[in-house]
């Protein structure tokens, strides 16, 4: 049901915009502020990594993100035009404790030994890096904040940096938020493995990913739903990827 509900939602339609996230509007906090937030919080990140000489540091894999980003954006902006205003910045850090990451605004950095460890083909690291992106292009920093409105002591009367602080600080908070959170990993699945299609990434890297992901990273595991839950996600999808993979070649490539 959801699935053709998405589908309808991506057919192109003349003169009509074709958006997946119209129901973002009703969501509390206004976006520049959460914006505004992580883009402090991702700068302050970025000089302390540079200063430390962390930042960046494999040319070879920065190169790499780039040119899949470029790819990436451009299924973006099919599938959700306004997409077109986000200022994407993608960096990698080594021995940061990352594994890979997104903030509002379109702020991604991807830990380099994660990615190591993964020995991704590009169509791999297609998929993590279109999980990442479907996370900010599903506003799911403001709306996770809008949610734990609900869970935290005075939420609905509190401004959004308040909000945040607490849920960067408390581990608390964030355990009885695990249900947002888990469902939120599976929506970045599920859009990451259409716009990594759309951009005329194999779908069936997506599967091997996620293999991967399960079978040599318990870490990323740990904050993410099980690996047999997002695997028959995936599954179910598959066919309908292929679709739109075969029907979007030659279009962005
Ligand atoms: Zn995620």
């Amino acid at each position: 049901m959801r699935w053709l509900l998405v589908l309808l939602l991506f057919l192109p339609v003349p003169g009509v915009a074709q958006r997946l996230l119209d129901f973002r509007e009703d969501l509390a906090f206004k976006a520049e502020v959460v914006e505004g937030v992580a883009g402090k919080a991702y700068a302050r990140r970025l000089s302390l990594l540079e200063a430390e000489g962390k930042l960046d540091t494999d040319r070879d894999l920065l190169e790499r993100l780039h040119g899949i980003l470029d790819r990436l954006r451009a299924a973006a902006e099919y599938e959700q035009p306004a997409s077109s205003a986000i200022h994407w910045q993608i960096h990698s850090c080594r021995n940061c404790g990352e594994s890979a990451s997104a903030m509002a605004g379109g702020r991604l950095l991807f830990g380099e030994e994660f990615i190591a460890g993964l020995a991704p083909t590009d169509d791999e690291l297609a998929f993590v890096i279109a999980h990442e992106m479907a996370h900010v292009l599903a506003e799911h920093t403001r709306e996770y904040a809008t949610t734990a409105r609900f869970f935290l002591a005075n939420g609905l009367h509190r401004e959004y940096w308040d909000i945040q602080r607490e849920l960067d600080e408390s581990i608390v908070a964030n355990l009885r938020m695990a249900h947002e959170y888990q469902r939120q990993e599976l929506d970045a699945d599920y859009i990451g493995f259409i716009l990594g299609a759309r951009a005329g990434y194999q779908p069936e890297a997506m599967l091997s990913l996620l293999r991967k992901l399960g079978a040599d990273d318990p870490s990323f595991l740990s904050r993410h739903p099980e690996e047999k839950q997002r695997m028959r996600q995936a599954q179910t999808m598959l066919e309908s990827v292929r679709r739109i993979y075969t029907l979007s070649s030659g279009q962005l490539r």
